[in-house]
């Protein structure tokens, strides 16, 4: 297939992506020089009984009044797990969400004041937007390659083209979900493609844990792009068959 062609035909397979697809190189190094050290947990002091409690909390353990939202933590930082660590536990990301939530969900705010409420409304969209990113390993490792810049945020249009092996196998792929209207191939390229997804995974683990790696780990997630956005369409077309 010729470049152009194929280019063209990423484009419109990447689509209008809502996946954190950071793309564009910006800082580029080949190895991490930023230290990716277990925070030393800070202190802050509450707005209404200057208490002080532990940086993150949404709610004084002094007063119990809500916190404005602490825009200084990342996404790691505001739901309290290991910073900046792709391999998380996700039972205990799940638990940690769901006890920000329910410090600060709506069903609890009548008897607050509107200034808290107001604080309520800001933590609880980040701490779904952080949840979000987090949850899922393709976000969650663009997340940490933005926050050490090396991409930039969601950015498809700066995808580096570089292994055409590999996007004309994807567009191979592709095609053979678009061209098959029987249930059992599609059931063949979604086992194969949660298998390379989970490979891909491995070694974006092992890549982002390198002080080395972020030059690989940003081909792994461009890699990973493709194949998630390979079994959307798989997903999709199986319920029509
Ligand atoms: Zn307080």
């Amino acid at each position: 297939m010729p470049l152009s062609l194929l280019c063209t035909q990423l484009t419109h397979f990447i689509g209008s992506s809502s996946m954190y697809t950071g793309r564009k190189l910006s800082k580029f190094t080949s190895c991490s020089t930023q230290a990716e050290l277990p925070p030393t947990p800070k202190e802050m002091s509450c707005w209404s009984c200057q208490h002080r409690f532990q940086q993150g909390g949404v709610v004084c353990s002094g007063c119990d009044k809500i916190q404005p939202l602490d825009t200084s933590l990342n996404y790691f930082e505001v739901l309290g797990m290991p910073n900046m660590q792709f391999d998380l536990d996700l039972e205990m990301l799940e638990k940690q969400y769901k006890r920000l939530q329910w410090q600060i969900h709506p069903d609890r705010l009548a008897a607050r004041t509107p200034q808290e409420q107001d604080y309520s409304a800001q933590s609880v969209m980040h701490i779904n937007v952080a949840y979000g990113v987090l949850r899922h390993p393709l976000s969650r490792a663009n997340y940490i390659l933005a926050q050490r810049g090396i991409i930039n945020e969601v950015d498809s249009e700066g995808a580096s083209i570089s292994d055409l092996d590999f996007l004309n196998e994807v567009m191979d792929l592709r095609e053979r979900v678009d061209e098959t209207s029987d249930i059992a191939p599609l059931q063949s390229l979604l086992t194969a493609n949660k298998e390379q997804q989970r490979q891909l995974i491995q070694r974006l683990s092992s890549a982002l844990a390198s002080p080395c790696g972020s030059s690989e780990a940003v081909t792994l997630a461009f890699q990973l792009t493709y194949v998630c956005k390979l079994e959307e369409a798989i997903v999709k077309k199986l319920p029509e068959l």
